[in-house]
């Protein structure tokens, strides 16, 4: 039998209008999504916005008051998590102290049936694409960190489910191993080809890991994107801000209805879908100092301002611009050895400026 891990072909995940109560707490409120087969899709919002919850009804460890969830065609909601053919990862492991590595990895095998060489060869296999080859004889708390949560993986694949699913499994680790790790899954993730629903509270860690990016909150989904469009067209202020750095700017409406800062044109009429009011997001690595020969006045939108704070970091200089009674802009610049803006004192005059392209606009109130 050819022992390879991937022979199961990977499902698409349909969830309708997911509901789920506690007491009076919508911790899920009628969430749709669609999940591609074998893509790497991330859960990502602060710490009791729903993730967890979302997680456990795909996996089946909780029953939602009201919706849907297929796999496939298959409608799950009332099949017990056994059922599902779901992988699990948990923050905390989950691993079985008493047992070796491959007894742990074994498990999942023992229970569906699959015993003697062809399980043998399957931990055998797992072990070898967490790179722990030739330590399924270790007692698991003979293992680092880094160690475990790789045999939780590697426990979690080993029986070729057709869905997996991870609750913030790194986040014990330390920030080294982590970076590593996440490369790690990622390319475990294209190896396997298996649908992955991961869960973070991490913004880089999903931006670095996903093929798109589910932004929750309360229980509702706020925006469901690429990272790229999460981060350079975030749909409203929660996004904006639960993602990367930003300074926010007040936009009015001109005469003619274009958006202006003060007297600066922002978004023309035509250019904007915003029919409220709006704020100017800029994400601090975007302003640029302006010397007379990098300008290109048509397409930047300038802002004059006095350094209000200034620190250097060694690769980058964070920078407080004072631009009028009211508002600040927020930036850095990388430093250069030679050049004479590595070093700002406070109160000096400067401008900087904001390619046109560079421009997101989004609704002033967050819509909810
Ligand atoms: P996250 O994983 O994003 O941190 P959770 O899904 O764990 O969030 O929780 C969402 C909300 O539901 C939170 O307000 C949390 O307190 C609440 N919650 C989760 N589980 C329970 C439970 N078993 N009983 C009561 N409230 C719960
Ligand atoms: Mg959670």
């Amino acid at each position: 039998m050819n022992a390879t891990l991937q022979d199961q072909s990977a499902l698409p995940i349909h969830i309708q209008s997911l509901t789920k109560k506690y007491d009076r707490l919508f911790a899920l409120n009628a969430v749709s999504l669609d999940i591609r087969s074998g893509e790497f899709l991330t859960l990502l919002g602060p710490s009791g916005s729903g993730k967890t919850t979302l997680l456990m009804a795909i996996a089946g460890f909780n029953r939602p008051d009201s919706g849907s969830i297929k796999f496939g065609d298959e409608e799950v909601i009332l099949k017990p998590p056994h059922k599902r053919n779901v992988g699990m990862v948990f923050q905390s492991y989950a691993l079985f102290p008493h047992m070796s590595v491959a007894e742990n990895i074994a498990f999942p095998l023992k229970l569906r049936g699959i015993k003697g060489q062809e399980s043998t060869d399957r931990v055998n296999q797992a072990l070898a694409t967490v790179q722990l080859e030739g330590l399924g004889e270790r007692g698991i708390e003979q293992l680092s960190g880094g160690q475990r949560q790789r045999v939780a993986l590697a426990r979690a694949f080993v029986f070729k489910p057709r869905i997996l699913l991870m609750d913030e499994p790194l986040s014990a680790l330390d920030k080294k191993l982590r970076d590593q790790m996440q490369i790690e899954l990622k390319n475990l993730h294209e190896q396997l080809g298996v649908t992955t629903v991961y869960v973070t509270h991490d913004q880089r860690e999903a931006l670095t890991m996903s093929d798109r990016i589910v932004v929750i909150n309360d229980g509702q989904l706020c925006q469901i994107d690429t990272p790229h469009a999460i981060y350079n067209q975030p749909v409203d202020r929660f996004v904006a801000d639960f993602i990367g750095e930003s300074t926010m700017l007040p936009l009015t409406r001109n005469n003619s209805g274009d958006l202006v800062y003060i007297d600066q044109i922002i978004s023309s009429k035509n250019s904007t879908s915003v029919n409220t009011e709006a704020l100017l997001v800029i994400r601090p690595e975007r302003l640029f100092v302006i010397n007379e020969s990098n300008i290109d006045r048509e397409n930047t939108i300038v802002f004059n301002g006095k350094v209000k704070e200034f620190v250097f970091q060694g690769d980058t200089a964070f920078v407080v611009l004072s631009i009028n009674e009211t508002d600040t802009l927020s930036f850095r610049f990388s430093t250069d050895a030679a050049a004479a803006d590595n070093y700002l004192q406070i109160g000096q005059p400067l401008s900087v400026g904001l390619a046109r392209h560079n421009v997101i606009v989004i609704p002033k109130d967050t819509n909810q």
